[in-house]
């Protein structure tokens, strides 16, 4: 019989405002978090839903891991805390902030 419940995960690419992703993200390695905003570091990326520093409420997150194993580890453990965060991949987002700062160059000129 066929599992219809069988879930995976899968990267899906939507447009975001980068500027709202900057100031909502938690950044995480392992257990630890860094806020995004204010870059307050040890955060507990399973408890802390908003900043205790600078009071910004987390809604995405990305990783330094490239390993799509801890990856997909980080997101089996938020699914079954029931904790809504949306993963970023953590290289799409520096270059669209780059591509940003590219823009903003050019204006000048
Ligand atoms: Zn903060």
């Amino acid at each position: 019989m066929e599992d219809s419940s069988r879930t995976k995960f899968v990267r899906v690419w939507s447009q975001l405002q980068v500027d709202d992703v900057k100031k909502h993200m938690l950044y995480v390695d392992d257990l630890y978090g860094t806020c995004g905003n204010c870059k307050r570091l040890g955060l507990n990326y399973l408890k802390d839903k908003s900043c205790p520093e600078c009071k910004t409420i987390f809604k995405y997150m990305a990783t330094n891991s490239k390993n799509p194993a801890d990856v997909a580890k980080l997101l089996t453990r938020i699914e079954k805390e029931n904790i809504q965060l949306t993963m970023i991949d953590r290289d799409d987002f520096e270059r669209s902030n780059a591509s940003d700062a590219a823009k903003n160059l050019f204006k000048k000129l």
